[in-house]
């Protein structure tokens, strides 16, 4: 990679404390922190001329002047700071970050609180990522920005650096639409919008993927084809990307001699056949008390195992500020108690519980000797606890019994999966886990470690930033008109003895409205297609799906040519209106009732009578519903149509039935019969304007608007696009 790879964090990967006055640094623990290190740490390795940048705030409150002086010896360790005050820190980090977003994200409804002010604080820190960003950006960077922290930030960065290579990737789950729909209409909208400035989304499960395009949908109503979604101006891929873990450091991490060292100490305070684990920080997500819980009940139900097994709870100190995790910290120290207190003997004590963060060499030493993980969070968009477990298995013995709601599930089908809510599963899940025969246990541990192995973190970096530049590059090729492009077209313009331009008026030259009739032309459209028509040897011919009322009461008093209902009607100049090719309209009698049953069964919907053809809109319906019951019409008109000369076509939200026999290609045949333009310029923006790209082909410069597969030559990104071309064909322009 010869470009250089910016990474945007909330989090730096070092954590800083003041100790004797002085700042001192340590590593992060994190998930992202050490995934993405481990992956610096290898591409410094193996390409030491790699370029790369980490953005993110050093974890000080950035009103002390102290971190102030740090600047420098970060941008040695080529990380750049962004700095963060205390109140932000109450307002941004612990307030809408993790008051708002994390118990939402993570389908705690009951948790999420909704504050104006956090919501500031979380756009003005955006911000200011933004901000320090630009300072060290260049445009041919790319950059990847990470988790939910800093949602806002990629479409803050595409307005000021449009073509920049950008990547976002959400940690945790994405809610399904009836909870994300909770956030304030503001708050939603501007989020989903935030992400959608990337060119690439990821996220760690197919779910996360289909729950944010179906929000995107049935919020903003933009459609995805292959999980593509396209806005009114750009094109943003969404896809899946499960994060793996630095496996040969796990699985090697048993021939350490620190690691050697801890499990010596774990052996002496042992004693019991078979030991449990479970290792999280602490958080309402992790369902350590419904662990406990059920724990507690396998020891009432199974006392032939009392005094035989031991279960070490791991518990990683975190937001201990908080009354909710102080709380929930007091119930778990209660729960250990009463279950040591009442099934603990002399020699035995049922809960080894420690309340602290640990060591690579004592983690590592505890995977390496438990015989079961018990990983049962109530939601966790992956859990890489699970997956260093599963590699620390050098013989591949041991059981892992995970929770199907972490994104980890998805890719460790050979573990015991079970539901964290219900007690009864999760004892059988111990017991079964017990008696699980060696042979059993290795085979299953196999498969888990063969996947981990092949899909490992610095896979998982590699995967993304290949499919972000190669997105990226995909799009900047293709055929985007540029200047120069544009230029050309204008010096054919002016050069050229016959100039036709074939014009479609929705979403191509005004942007597509909700409901049709307000999309009339704004006077700006007007005086420039009279200046344009009026240009030597000029004929210009709007070319429409609307009736042609409509379109004679929008255009009078304009020399032009007008074609409506997709090719079916033409009047050329202040002539009459024709009829290209002879048609029939018997088929709507038959269909006109079918649409007005769909229409009951769509709120929202409404049909659009024409003269030989009808319309069945669907734009202010139910997104989801919507597209659901257009597919259901299609197929039963195509189905009962199949007698009848008619053609039924989908468009942007919106079902046709219409003649066959005239189409926009029939009308630009006509012309190009009639008459031999030595220009042509076609622009459309829908299913229907392929029709006219097929038929003139390369005999003219044909544009697509929007991103979308096309027979189009070029793409420009809106309406706005081919206002500036036209304008640009006014222009005096020289060779
Ligand atoms: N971890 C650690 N020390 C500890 C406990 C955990 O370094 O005492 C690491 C662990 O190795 C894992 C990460 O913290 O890589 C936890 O990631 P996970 O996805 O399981 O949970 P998260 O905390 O990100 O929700």
């Amino acid at each position: 990679m010869s470009e250089r790879l910016v990474i945007i964090s909330n989090r730096l990967p070092l954590n800083f404390s003041r100790q004797d006055g002085k700042i001192k640094f340590t590593k992060s623990v994190g998930g992202l922190a050490t995934g993405l290190s481990s992956y610096l740490a290898s591409l410094r390795a193996n390409v030491p001329q790699a370029k790369y940048l980490w953005v993110g705030w050093p974890g000080l409150p950035g009103d002390n002047l102290e971190v102030k002086g740090l600047e420098v010896s970060l941008h040695a360790k080529k990380m750049h700071p962004v700095m963060i005050s205390a109140e932000e820190i109450k307002h941004f980090y612990n307030g809408f970050c993790n008051d708002t977003v994390w118990p939402l994200f993570h389908s705690f409804p009951y948790l999420v609180s909704y504050n104006n002010e956090e919501w500031a604080a979380y756009r003005a820190v955006n911000e200011r990522f933004c901000e320090e960003a630009l300072k060290v950006l260049q445009p041919d960077d790319i950059v990847w920005i990470h988790d939910y922290h800093l949602m806002l930030l990629p479409k803050m960065l595409r307005e000021r650096l449009p073509d920049l290579a950008i990547g976002f990737f959400l940690h945790i789950p994405f809610p399904v639409f009836e909870i994300f729909r909770l956030l304030p209409n503001k708050w939603r909208r501007q989020i989903l919008q935030g992400m959608l400035g990337s060119d690439l989304i990821g996220f760690h499960t197919y779910d996360y993927s289909r729950h944010f395009i179906e929000c995107v949908g049935r919020i903003l109503g933009y459609e995805h084809s292959l999980g593509i979604i396209t806005t009114e101006n750009r094109a943003t891929k969404v896809d899946t990307f499960p994060m793996g873990i630095d496996f040969s450091k796990f699985y090697e991490g048993a021939n350490r001699r620190a690691v050697q060292r801890e499990q010596a100490k774990l052996k002496k305070i042992e004693g019991v056949e078979k030991i449990i684990l479970s290792v999280d920080r602490l958080d309402y997500t992790k369902g350590i008390i419904n662990r406990l819980q059920g724990y507690q009940t396998f020891l009432t139900e199974y006392p032939e195992w009392r005094e035989k097994v031991q279960f070490i709870l791991v518990v990683v100190p975190s937001r201990m500020e908080v009354k909710l995790y102080n709380d929930m910290k007091s119930e778990i120290d209660g729960l250990v108690g009463e279950i040591n207190g009442f099934f603990g003997t002399v020699n035995w004590t049922p809960v080894n519980y420690r309340f602290k963060a640990l060591s690579f060499a004592e983690l590592s030493a505890l995977y390496s000797m438990s015989n079961i993980a018990l990983v049962t969070p109530l939601r966790d968009g992956m859990n890489l606890i699970a997956k260093e477990y599963v590699a620390s298995r050098q013989d591949q013995s041991g059981v892992l019994i995970l929770s199907e709601m972490a994104g980890a599930a998805q890719e460790l089908g050979e573990a015991i999966i079970i539901n964290p809510h219900h007690r009864d599963e999760m004892v059988e899940a111990i017991v079964a886990g017990l008696n699980m025969p060696l042979p059993e246990q290795q085979e299953r541990m196999n498969f888990m470690q063969r996947r981990l192995q092949g899909y490992t973190v610095t896979r998982w970096v590699e995967d993304f930033i290949h499919e972000l530049t190669d997105f990226k590059a995909t799009q900047r090729e293709s055929k985007l008109l540029n200047a120069k492009m544009r230029r050309q077209i204008s010096l054919d313009f002016h050069q050229a003895k016959l100039k036709f331009l074939f014009l479609d008026y929705d979403g191509t030259l005004v942007p597509i409205k909700k409901t049709p009739q307000y999309a009339e032309p704004d006077t700006a459209l007007l005086s420039l297609l009279d200046t344009l028509s009026k240009q030597p040897r000029t004929r210009l011919v709007i070319i429409s799906g609307r009736d042609k009322n409509t379109m004679e009461r929008w255009f009078r008093g304009l020399d032009l040519d007008l074609v409506a209902e997709h090719g079916i009607w033409i009047r050329e100049g202040s002539a009459s209106w024709e009829i290209i090719k002879p048609l029939q309209n018997d088929w709507k009698k038959e269909v006109l009732p079918i649409l007005k049953k769909y229409t009951e069964r769509l709120p929202g919907s409404f049909i659009e009578e024409k003269e030989f053809s009808i319309a069945w809109h669907y734009r202010l319906a139910n997104f989801g519903l919507a597209s659901m019951r257009a597919k259901e019409l299609i197929n039963n008109l195509n189905h009962l149509l199949a007698k009848h000369d008619v053609q039924v076509i989908q468009g942007k939200r919106v079902v046709e039935v219409r003649s066959f026999g005239a189409n926009k290609g029939t009308v630009a045949t006509y012309y190009l019969e009639k008459y031999v333009p030595d220009f042509i310029l076609a622009i459309g923006d829908d299913t229907t304007d392929e029709d006219l790209f097929k038929a003139i082909g390369d005999r003219a410069y044909t544009i697509k608007v929007g991103y979308s597969k096309s027979h189009a030559q070029y793409i420009v990104e809106s309406h706005n696009d081919v206002r500036f071309l036209l304008e640009s064909l006014l222009e005096n322009v020289q060779e």
